[in-house]
Protein backbone atom coordinates (compact mmCIF):
# COMPACT_ATOMS: atom_id res chain seq x y z
CA UNK A 1 0.00 0.00 0.00
CA UNK A 2 1.78 3.26 -1.06
CA UNK A 3 1.71 5.60 1.38
CA UNK A 4 -1.03 8.63 2.02
CA UNK A 5 -0.48 11.67 2.27
CA UNK A 6 -3.15 14.40 3.17
CA UNK A 7 -2.29 17.80 1.09
CA UNK A 8 -3.53 20.87 3.60
CA UNK A 9 -2.67 24.14 1.47
CA UNK A 10 -2.86 27.81 2.62
CA UNK A 11 -1.19 30.56 3.25
CA UNK A 12 -0.95 29.97 7.33
CA UNK A 13 -0.31 33.57 8.13
CA UNK A 14 -0.07 32.66 10.45
CA UNK A 15 -0.93 28.77 10.36
CA UNK A 16 -3.71 28.68 14.44
CA UNK A 17 -5.29 25.67 16.17
CA UNK A 18 -7.79 25.62 13.94
CA UNK A 19 -5.80 24.11 10.30
CA UNK A 20 -3.67 21.82 13.53
CA UNK A 21 -6.96 20.15 15.01
CA UNK A 22 -7.96 19.79 11.67
CA UNK A 23 -5.38 18.08 10.54
CA UNK A 24 -4.53 15.98 13.72
CA UNK A 25 -8.11 14.80 13.19
CA UNK A 26 -7.85 13.85 9.53
CA UNK A 27 -4.41 11.86 10.59
CA UNK A 28 -5.96 10.14 13.40
CA UNK A 29 -9.58 9.42 11.90
CA UNK A 30 -9.65 9.38 8.33
CA UNK A 31 -6.74 7.25 7.53
CA UNK A 32 -3.72 9.30 6.33
CA UNK A 33 -0.12 8.60 7.05
CA UNK A 34 1.10 11.90 6.65
CA UNK A 35 -0.20 15.55 6.61
CA UNK A 36 1.95 18.17 4.15
CA UNK A 37 1.10 21.54 5.24
CA UNK A 38 1.59 23.40 1.83
CA UNK A 39 2.63 26.98 2.56
CA UNK A 40 1.42 28.83 -0.31
CA UNK A 41 3.97 31.43 -1.89
CA UNK A 42 3.17 35.26 -2.12
CA UNK A 43 1.65 36.28 -5.61
CA UNK A 44 4.02 38.77 -6.78
CA UNK A 45 1.79 40.07 -8.81
CA UNK A 46 -0.99 40.91 -6.18
CA UNK A 47 0.19 43.42 -3.65
CA UNK A 48 -0.67 42.30 0.03
CA UNK A 49 0.39 44.41 2.95
CA UNK A 50 -0.24 41.49 5.77
CA UNK A 51 1.05 38.80 4.22
CA UNK A 52 4.69 37.39 5.68
CA UNK A 53 7.04 36.24 3.82
CA UNK A 54 7.32 32.90 2.48
CA UNK A 55 10.13 31.59 4.86
CA UNK A 56 8.60 33.80 7.90
CA UNK A 57 4.89 31.68 7.49
CA UNK A 58 6.81 28.58 6.61
CA UNK A 59 8.94 28.87 9.65
CA UNK A 60 5.58 29.20 11.87
CA UNK A 61 4.34 26.08 10.55
CA UNK A 62 7.49 24.11 10.98
CA UNK A 63 7.83 24.92 14.34
CA UNK A 64 4.12 24.14 14.66
CA UNK A 65 4.13 20.72 13.42
CA UNK A 66 7.55 19.60 15.03
CA UNK A 67 7.25 16.41 17.80
CA UNK A 68 4.15 15.27 15.82
CA UNK A 69 5.64 12.97 13.15
CA UNK A 70 2.69 12.55 10.96
CA UNK A 71 3.08 16.51 9.97
CA UNK A 72 5.28 17.90 7.38
CA UNK A 73 6.00 21.79 6.74
CA UNK A 74 6.31 22.27 2.70
CA UNK A 75 7.92 24.22 1.09
CA UNK A 76 7.17 22.29 -2.11
CA UNK A 77 5.23 25.29 -4.14
CA UNK A 78 8.25 27.42 -3.61
CA UNK A 79 9.83 26.64 -6.49
CA UNK A 80 7.02 26.07 -8.93
CA UNK A 81 5.90 28.53 -11.22
CA UNK A 82 3.66 30.86 -9.49
CA UNK A 83 0.48 31.70 -8.89
CA UNK A 84 0.43 28.10 -7.99
CA UNK A 85 -2.77 26.28 -8.99
CA UNK A 86 -3.51 22.92 -7.49
CA UNK A 87 -3.66 20.77 -10.44
CA UNK A 88 -0.27 21.78 -10.98
CA UNK A 89 1.15 21.21 -7.91
CA UNK A 90 -0.38 17.95 -7.73
CA UNK A 91 1.35 16.86 -11.37
CA UNK A 92 4.78 18.36 -9.80
CA UNK A 93 4.18 16.19 -6.87
CA UNK A 94 3.14 13.49 -8.06
CA UNK A 95 6.26 13.36 -10.36
CA UNK A 96 8.39 13.88 -7.59
CA UNK A 97 7.33 11.19 -5.31
CA UNK A 98 5.80 8.68 -7.59
CA UNK A 99 5.67 6.24 -4.67
CA UNK A 100 3.16 8.24 -2.31
CA UNK A 101 -0.75 8.09 -2.66
CA UNK A 102 -1.94 12.03 -2.39
CA UNK A 103 -5.22 12.86 -1.37
CA UNK A 104 -6.58 17.00 -2.01
CA UNK A 105 -7.76 18.29 1.41
CA UNK A 106 -10.50 20.97 0.80
CA UNK A 107 -13.01 22.92 2.69
CA UNK A 108 -16.45 22.78 1.97
CA UNK A 109 -16.62 26.41 0.77
CA UNK A 110 -14.20 25.72 -1.43
CA UNK A 111 -15.76 22.17 -2.61
CA UNK A 112 -18.76 23.99 -3.61
CA UNK A 113 -16.71 26.14 -6.56
CA UNK A 114 -14.63 22.92 -7.24
CA UNK A 115 -15.80 23.18 -10.65
CA UNK A 116 -14.46 26.34 -11.24
CA UNK A 117 -11.01 25.46 -10.46
CA UNK A 118 -8.27 24.66 -12.96
CA UNK A 119 -9.01 21.34 -14.99
CA UNK A 120 -10.76 19.70 -11.69
CA UNK A 121 -11.10 16.66 -13.63
CA UNK A 122 -7.83 16.25 -14.08
CA UNK A 123 -7.66 16.50 -10.68
CA UNK A 124 -10.17 14.19 -9.48
CA UNK A 125 -9.13 11.68 -11.97
CA UNK A 126 -5.88 11.36 -9.81
CA UNK A 127 -6.84 11.99 -6.60
CA UNK A 128 -8.85 11.49 -4.09
CA UNK A 129 -10.33 14.47 -2.45
CA UNK A 130 -11.26 14.88 1.81
CA UNK A 131 -13.70 18.04 2.47
CA UNK A 132 -13.71 18.99 5.67
CA UNK A 133 -16.74 20.92 7.05
CA UNK A 134 -16.79 24.81 6.98
CA UNK A 135 -19.78 26.88 8.94
CA UNK A 136 -22.90 27.80 6.23
CA UNK A 137 -21.84 25.02 4.00
CA UNK A 138 -23.49 22.38 3.97
CA UNK A 139 -22.52 18.94 2.07
CA UNK A 140 -25.06 16.53 0.59
CA UNK A 141 -22.52 13.35 1.45
CA UNK A 142 -25.12 11.31 -0.91
CA UNK A 143 -24.44 13.46 -3.99
CA UNK A 144 -20.51 13.15 -3.67
CA UNK A 145 -18.32 11.11 -6.31
CA UNK A 146 -16.67 7.90 -5.07
CA UNK A 147 -13.50 9.49 -4.20
CA UNK A 148 -14.56 12.35 -1.94
CA UNK A 149 -15.38 12.18 1.31
CA UNK A 150 -16.49 14.07 3.73
CA UNK A 151 -15.87 13.32 7.32
CA UNK A 152 -17.49 14.79 10.36
CA UNK A 153 -14.81 17.46 11.41
CA UNK A 154 -14.87 19.45 14.40
CA UNK A 155 -15.63 22.89 13.17
CA UNK A 156 -13.27 24.87 15.67
CA UNK A 157 -13.67 28.82 14.41
CA UNK A 158 -10.40 30.37 14.47
CA UNK A 159 -8.98 32.33 11.45
CA UNK A 160 -5.52 33.69 10.85
CA UNK A 161 -7.50 37.27 10.43
CA UNK A 162 -8.69 37.15 13.97
CA UNK A 163 -4.70 36.08 15.00
CA UNK A 164 -3.54 38.96 12.96
CA UNK A 165 -5.93 41.37 14.22
CA UNK A 166 -5.75 40.23 18.06
CA UNK A 167 -1.85 41.05 17.78
CA UNK A 168 -2.25 44.21 16.40
CA UNK A 169 -4.37 45.56 18.96
CA UNK A 170 -2.14 44.42 21.47
CA UNK A 171 -3.97 41.46 22.75
CA UNK A 172 -2.50 38.17 24.06
CA UNK A 173 -4.04 35.69 22.11
CA UNK A 174 -1.25 32.29 22.68
CA UNK A 175 -4.27 30.19 23.30
CA UNK A 176 -5.42 30.66 19.76
CA UNK A 177 -1.61 29.31 18.69
CA UNK A 178 0.64 26.33 18.87
CA UNK A 179 3.08 27.94 21.83
CA UNK A 180 6.09 28.52 19.33
CA UNK A 181 4.40 29.53 16.89
CA UNK A 182 3.36 32.11 19.82
CA UNK A 183 7.02 32.80 20.38
CA UNK A 184 7.71 33.53 16.63
CA UNK A 185 5.07 36.12 16.40
CA UNK A 186 6.33 38.08 19.62
CA UNK A 187 10.32 37.61 19.27
CA UNK A 188 9.75 38.83 15.73
CA UNK A 189 7.29 41.65 15.90
CA UNK A 190 4.69 40.18 13.50
CA UNK A 191 1.51 41.74 12.31
CA UNK A 192 2.08 44.40 15.10
P1 LIG B 1 -7.20 34.27 6.68
O1 LIG B 1 -7.99 34.60 7.90
O2 LIG B 1 -5.87 34.97 6.56
O3 LIG B 1 -8.01 34.33 5.40
P2 LIG B 1 -7.34 31.40 7.30
O4 LIG B 1 -7.39 31.26 8.77
O5 LIG B 1 -8.60 31.12 6.54
O6 LIG B 1 -6.71 32.77 6.83
P3 LIG B 1 -5.61 29.97 5.46
O7 LIG B 1 -4.15 29.98 5.59
O8 LIG B 1 -6.23 30.60 4.29
O9 LIG B 1 -6.16 30.50 6.89
O10 LIG B 1 -6.14 28.51 5.66
C1 LIG B 1 -5.83 27.43 4.86
C2 LIG B 1 -7.06 26.61 4.75
O11 LIG B 1 -7.50 26.27 6.07
C3 LIG B 1 -8.20 27.38 4.09
O12 LIG B 1 -8.68 26.66 3.00
C4 LIG B 1 -9.24 27.55 5.17
O13 LIG B 1 -10.53 27.30 4.68
C5 LIG B 1 -8.87 26.51 6.21
N1 LIG B 1 -9.14 26.98 7.56
C6 LIG B 1 -8.91 28.18 8.07
N2 LIG B 1 -9.31 28.26 9.36
C7 LIG B 1 -9.82 27.05 9.66
C8 LIG B 1 -10.43 26.49 10.84
N3 LIG B 1 -10.60 27.19 11.95
N4 LIG B 1 -10.84 25.21 10.77
C9 LIG B 1 -10.69 24.49 9.64
N5 LIG B 1 -10.14 24.98 8.52
C10 LIG B 1 -9.70 26.23 8.51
Amino acid sequence: MPKKIGIFGGTFNPVHNGHLALANYLCEYCGLDELWFMVTPCNPFKKNDVLLPDYARLEMVSAAVSGYEKFRASDFEFNLPKPSYTVDTLAALRAAYPDYEFVLIIGADNYVAFDKWRNPDEIMRHHSIIVYGRPGYDIDKSLLPSNVTSPDTPLIEISSTFIRQSVSDGLDVRYFVHPEVWKLIVSHGYYL
